[in-house]
């Protein structure tokens, strides 16, 4: 970043720094827990198991992470995620607590944090519901520590589980009844497993009526994929969505619909999925009127935090610090909670926003 864009000043008076901005309040419903170690929780890891790794630090930070000076690439950021790091039940408990405790670094004050319990269990055949009960139990331990509010959904991935995989496995978790739990969310790639392939999985999860869905949609692929993951898998939420912004019919039916996409600037920017971020949708699409929030996806391996993208958003895409409340209070809505727990949720939040501004207010 630039020198002369370090510093934001608004007409009423409030200087934001990066650094101010990592205080602000934020909620956030796109962010995957496989991609939010902190990375020296991970060299520790690596070191403890003994694993095929950089021992230099430094090294080992440039080998988990996307390359800082590389062109975007959907392939090399996908072949950060490995499921090897974790020997032990302990291995997955220690790195999700120590992710959960991270977020307060970022300033959440709320967040639906997605696993896919079969990410965390394949290597070793660990249970996976044991899998699950611990990564609940590790996050919720950390978030009561920092004050931070989870829930979590769960990820099911279309390239590497198929329909008749996916539909014992959420028979078995949803019997977990872990009301932390609040839904379901479909990833992997999107070229060559589309939405339709998944109907009969979908299908189940909206009759049993225990989970919402979240599907990621439109990020690679074109806008017909977001279409059909709402008509046919019920999606309330859409992953990333980008391509909505070349199909007007489509922002009609998201703003009708009330459908609201979980848009991710830097990793979409890295994954080549959208190659000018200064020029990210989320502008357009929010001064459209269409239901967008702000996340950040996979920050460790981006290198860079939701923060981070807060602070893209106000300085490329002329967000104000009221255009930010406004997408947060917009997350609270479609968050994947009942209308009681999003008014007390909104209650608190603009309290924490008022606290924030009576802070940083410079004159
Ligand atoms: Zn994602």
């Amino acid at each position: 970043m630039k020198a002369e864009e370090i510093e934001l000043t608004e007409k009423n008076g409030l200087l934001y720094t990066e650094e101010v901005l990592r205080e602000f309040p934020k909620v956030e419903l796109h962010r995957h827990l496989e991609g939010s170690f902190p990375v020296d929780c991970l060299y520790e890891l690596s070191v403890k198991n003994n694993l095929d790794s950089p021992r230099d630090f430094e090294e080992f930070k440039a080998s988990v992470q996307f390359p800082r000076e590389s062109e975007p690439d959907f392939l090399t950021f996908l072949d950060k995620f490995k499921n090897d790091w974790y020997r032990s039940y302990e291995d997955v408990y220690r790195i999700t607590y120590n992710s959960v405790k991270n977020l307060i670094n970022d300033g959440i004050f709320y967040i639906e944090l997605r696993f896919s319990p079969e990410h965390f269990a394949l290597q070793n055949d660990f249970d996976r519901e044991e899998v699950t009960r611990l990564i609940v139990k590790a996050g919720n331990k950390a978030a009561r520590e920092t004050n931070i509010i989870i829930k979590y959904l769960l990820t099911f991935n279309r390239g590497k589980q198929t329909e008749e995989e996916m539909i014992p496995l959420y028979n078995k978790l949803k019997k977990l009844g872990l009301p932390d739990i609040v839904g379901i969310d479909l990833a992997g790639d999107e070229t060559n497993y589309p939405p339709e392939s998944f109907k009969r999985f979908f299908e189940l999860v909206e009759k049993d009526g225990l989970y919402k869905s979240s599907v990621h949609a439109g990020e690679i692929s074109p806008s017909s994929q977001i279409w059909a993951s709402i008509k046919e898998l019920h999606a309330a939420r859409i992953g990333h969505g980008i391509s909505t912004i070349h199909d007007p019919a489509l922002q009609d039916f998201l703003k009708e619909k009330q459908v609201c996409l979980e848009q991710c600037i830097t990793s979409n920017y890295q994954t080549g999925s959208w190659k000018d971020e200064r020029h990210h949708p989320i502008g357009k699409l929010y001064r459209k009127g269409v239901p967008v929030t702000i996340n950040s996806d996979d920050p460790s391996i981006q290198g860079i935090d939701l923060t981070g993208d807060y602070y893209k958003a106000m300085n490329y895409l002329r967000f104000t610090i009221d255009d930010l409340v406004a997408l947060n209070l917009s997350a609270i809505k479609y968050s994947f909670n009942s209308e009681e727990v999003k008014a007390q949720l909104k209650t608190d939040y603009l309290n924490k926003v008022s606290d924030f501004k009576k802070k940083h207010r410079t004159r």
